[in-house]
């Protein structure tokens, strides 16, 4: 693609000040993003994406207030809440799961962001049963019709909701999306708006729980919520840059 944003250089983070500097940061910003659209900032939960982040440097994260974690991939979040356990700390999965893997998601996460087939909700529903507990969980919708990004076609999403009622251990909060990764801002927001459109769509139907929208991630979060966004997953702008997408 050409029309890329540049990486921006998001500086490191290595104290529990700067921590909460950059957290401080990211909730003014939530705030005036709100104030702009006519909300109240306290129906935006912000989560602090820690993948690829050491623990080391997450528990001056963690210390300086960052306690509700975004991971994408399985193994390292386990291992990370099974280090953190001594802390009070709240695990999202945000990323893509394989169907063998829902066994390790239940056995820590206290929610999954990237539920995108009946497979895989079937997988999490019969763990979930077995070991006695619920699990809340977002649909991921691909809003920018792109090939390589997971998620369902925001047409067949209601029909995939419509499929999940059946699934009792998993309790429905929302839709989830990741925008295009472009510097076209309309393109970017027009992402937000079909995922919005869908949850009105669902909501008219009560297929979507609260009908939470987790949209918007460091470059792209204040634009989200004035799309409506209700969850914001905001990694490098706390945490610094990383050397990878991963
Ligand atoms: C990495 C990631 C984010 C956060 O991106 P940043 O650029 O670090 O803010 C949000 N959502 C998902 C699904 C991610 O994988």
């Amino acid at each position: 693609m050409t029309d890329q944003p540049a990486r921006p250089l998001y500086p490191q983070a290595t104290s529990v000040a700067e921590f909460a500097q950059n957290i401080a940061d990211v909730r003014a910003n939530i705030a005036a993003a709100a104030e702009r659209s006519g909300r109240d900032a306290s129906g935006i939960r912000l989560l602090a994406v820690s993948k690829t982040v050491p623990e080391e440097r997450l528990r001056l994260a963690i210390e300086a207030g960052a306690t509700d974690l975004g991971e994408n991939k399985v193994q390292e979040a386990k291992r990370k809440a099974e280090n953190l356990a001594d802390l009070d700390l709240r695990w999202s999965v945000i990323g893509h799961l394989q169907t063998n893997k829902a066994k390790d998601v239940v056995s820590f996460a206290d929610e999954f962001q990237a539920l995108d087939s009946i497979r895989l909700a079937d997988a999490l529903d019969k763990r979930l049963q077995a070991a006695g507990r619920s699990l809340d969980v977002f649909v991921q919708v691909n809003t920018s019709a792109e090939e390589q990004k997971s998620g369902i076609d925001p047409a067949d999403a209601l029909a995939f909701l419509e499929e999940l009622k059946h699934r009792d251990s998993l309790h429905v909060q929302g839709l989830m999306t990741l925008a295009l990764f472009t510097s076209d801002t309309e393109r970017v927001r027009e992402c937000f708006r079909i995922l919005r459109d869908v949850r009105d769509r669902a909501r008219e139907r009560d297929l979507v729980g609260p009908g939470e929208l987790s949209m918007g991630m460091s470059g792209d979060y204040q634009a989200a919520i004035e799309e409506g966004s209700t969850v914001v997953r905001v990694g490098q702008k706390i945490f610094g840059s990383r050397a990878s997408i991963a």
